[in-house]
């Protein structure tokens, strides 16, 4: 079963909407931390003649693929944003309802994630808070669990902490919102299937606070901090229509994981099932059959469990691997935390494996 590894950002903002540095310079923040590939999601615009492979044989190369983040602009307070993956074409006309904008998408082949769904307002900056509003919606591909630059708003309580903050990030951040993770086990219990992924939502502002003007969060910096790794069967080619295909439709099937590289590298990260006649890997379905062995394998030692539903149904902590054999049918997801600077933090979140109930069987 061999998997090839590509890690990237999926959130990613320039000029053509509220983002400070065009495609090309933010292709070079990507090329210096070693990213694969990178997404723009502009605000309602879809930009073509961007995308293919940019860099040189020096820093090597990063694929830029064009997506959007398409929300109702007519309706405020501002909420259900989404991110519009492979579409290839504008969709943003379809932004005034919800289930037409995920139709819309499906329709047209592409990937549709509601982003930052539990955004949260800062009162004493005046930022208003961007969730997921109508969560009656069905059928998207998956959500935004950890989008970095919306959770980083939970730890900004007041003017104070909020410098301390705002220059040492790393401190404060230690996963995201808890009420994502719980959404994301709410709907993957009720059957459905969601892909999980991390994103940037880079927009490299510069902030001035009195006599203090920063560049807070630049690109490199969001691009070495939580990303999505894509798990491919066969490795990417060097063309860009291909390889777009194979990064996009393996995430459709959730074969991802979200990794948070500042506690360490998180590449290597694999979480498997075997059955009794198949093996398979995040995101993919196996049937139960006489049990199932599932297998956690961390870049480095560290804390791993395995959920169901929002139980934890095995952990080891200061381990490289943890296995488990399940008995019952059920989306059961990997966590690892790692411990850095005295805290412990959520490092890896992977997409979870689905254990079918064996056919014939009434549940
Ligand atoms: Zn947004
Ligand atoms: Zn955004």
């Amino acid at each position: 079963m061999p998997s090839y590894e590509y890690v990237g950002n999926l959130h990613i903002h320039t000029p053509y909407s509220d983002g400070e540095h065009y495609h090309q310079a933010v292709a070079d923040a990507a090329l210096l931390v070693g990213l694969d590939f990178i997404t723009f999601t502009d605000h309602n615009v879809w930009v073509a003649g961007i995308e293919g492979y940019y860099g040189d044989d020096e820093r090597g190369f990063v694929l830029v693929l064009s997506g959007e983040e398409v929300h109702d602009r007519t309706r405020l307070p501002q909420c259900n944003h989404v991110l519009v993956l492979g579409a290839e074409s504008e969709v943003a006309g379809h932004a005034h309802d919800l289930s037409s904008l995920i139709e819309a998408v499906t329709q047209a082949g592409g990937l549709s994630f509601i982003a930052h769904p539990d955004d949260r307002g800062v009162d004493w900056l005046g930022e208003q808070s961007i969730p997921w509003t109508d969560r009656y919606v069905t059928g998207f591909t998956g959500l935004e669990i950890w989008n970095y630059m919306s959770r980083f708003k939970d730890f900004l309580p007041g003017r104070y902490s909020a410098i301390r903050n705002v220059f040492q990030p790393e401190d404060v951040m230690i996963g995201p919102s808890p009420d994502t993770l719980q959404l994301w086990d709410a709907l993957l219990e009720m059957g459905h299937r969601v892909v999980g992924i991390g994103g940037a939502d880079a927009h490299g502002t510069r902030v001035t606070m009195g006599p203090l003007s920063h560049i807070v969060f630049p690109y490199d910096f969001l691009f070495s901090s939580v990303n999505t790794h894509i798990l491919t069967k066969t490795p990417l080619t060097g063309d860009c229509e291909y390889d777009k295909t194979l990064l996009y439709e393996a995430l459709r099937e959730g074969r991802a994981f979200i990794g948070y590289d500042i506690p360490g590298n998180t590449r290597g990260f694999r979480y498997t099932a075997q059955g009794q006649n198949s093996a398979v890997i995040m995101g993919e379905r196996i049937h139960l059959g006489h049990g199932v062995t599932l297998q956690a394998l961390a870049p480095a030692r560290a804390h791993i469990r395995i959920t169901r539903c929002g139980e934890v149904v095995a952990e080891e902590k200061n381990a490289e691997n943890l296995t488990h054999v399940v008995r019952e049918p059920g989306p059961y997801r990997a966590e690892v935390f790692k411990t850095f600077r005295g805290l412990e933090r959520t490092w890896i979140l992977s997409n979870p494996i689905y254990v079918n109930p064996n056919p014939g069987t009434r549940l």
